[in-house]
């Protein structure tokens, strides 16, 4: 078993005791609720009525229930991110290193030049669905892996292989993907607040044919149409 492997299953096994773990203490916890669901407890008594008491058991009931759907998702998210490279991708590519040579040497030279640790290169064969090429890294911190499309290999030299790697690094080196989620962040935040002062407008649902009063035809014209902005903002992302 190699150690990145090794230190998967680690981060596997903790997030599964995790989501067991919650996933029975709310269980404990809402078996203690209903217990205790149909009178004021005595150390609430004369604080709160009884309706108001009713209200808050549902409530955490309800909570609970939401939040075990919540942890599930987020453990689904989680999986999904931590096994697709290690467990996932192999079921469709075979990885294969780099061979030892000349292209291995000069692109782990240019990776020590500029500061980027790689554990190693790999190959992918991509040509076996179409002549598409890529390059991108899997894994994390020093168990990250340079992975190299075979198409893109057969299809350029060396020096231009060097110039794909370099401009890969270059995104990673100027974090382009913590940036870019950020931005569609605040682009997603951003979207909520425009939607949530169009659907007050009643010109918008008047010049479309639908009558004010449903927020339903707001959304379906805002999906429509958000399209036609952005695309103006596309260049921003690229
Ligand atoms: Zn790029």
């Amino acid at each position: 078993m190699n150690f990145s492997l090794l230190i998967c299953s680690v981060v596997l096994v903790l997030m599964l005791a995790r989501w067991g773990v919650e996933l029975w203490l709310r269980g404990l916890n809402r078996r203690h609720v209903l217990a205790h669901a149909n009178a004021v407890p005595d150390a609430f008594k004369g604080s709160i009525d009884d309706a108001t008491y009713a209200r808050s058991v549902q409530y955490t009931l309800a909570k609970s229930k939401f939040s075990q759907i919540e942890d599930t998702y987020g453990l689904v998210q989680l999986l999904m991110a931590v096994l697709a490279p290690v467990l996932i991708m192999p079921l469709f590519n075979k990885f294969t290193p780099l061979p030892a040579g000349n292209l291995r040497e000069r692109l782990l030279a240019l990776a020590r030049r500029i500061g980027f640790r790689a554990a190693d290169i790999q190959v992918m064969d991509g040509s076996k669905r179409s002549r598409h090429s890529n390059a991108f890294f899997t894994g994390f911190g020093r168990f990250r892996k340079i992975v190299l499309f075979d198409t893109l290999i057969q299809q350029l030299a060396e020096p231009e292989l060097e110039a794909v790697l370099a401009h890969e690094i270059g995104h990673y080196k100027k974090r382009h993907v913590p940036k870019m989620l950020a931005g569609s962040g605040a682009a997603l935040l951003l979207g909520f607040f425009l939607l949530a002062i169009l659907a007050r407008q009643e010109w918008l649902y008047r010049a479309f044919g639908f009558s004010p009063g449903s927020i339903v035809p707001a959304l379906l014209l805002f999906g429509l149409l958000s399209g036609l902005v952005t695309f103006w903002f596309s260049p921003l992302a690229h």
